[in-house]
């Protein structure tokens, strides 16, 4: 059974997604994570803003995705 994004629908584990070129580095995903998933990582983009990363358990609520204002980030779930 598949949910409405197309994705298995038990799937437990996902993976965050980021166009490093579409991220300013905001910081707005990392606030909003309700499972404190995000972070900023060393890498710098081309613009020199710094690039968040998955650092914990994401629940694929997709509120990242919600509020980045570039939609530079994506959630994935990945079938195990
Ligand atoms: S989908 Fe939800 S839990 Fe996963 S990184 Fe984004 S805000 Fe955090
Ligand atoms: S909200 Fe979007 S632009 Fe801001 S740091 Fe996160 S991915 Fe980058």
């Amino acid at each position: 059974m598949r949910n409405l994004w197309g994705e298995p629908a038990m799937a437990k584990k996902y993976v965050v997604k980021i166009v490093k070129k579409l991220c300013k580095g905001c910081g707005l995903c990392i606030a909003m994570c309700p499972r404190k998933a995000l972070d900023y990582s060393d890498e710098v983009n081309e613009y020199g803003w710094r690039i968040p990363r998955l650092v914990g358990e994401c629940v694929g609520c997709r509120i990242c995705e919600t509020y980045c204002p570039d939609m530079a980030i994506w959630v994935e779930a990945v079938e195990q």
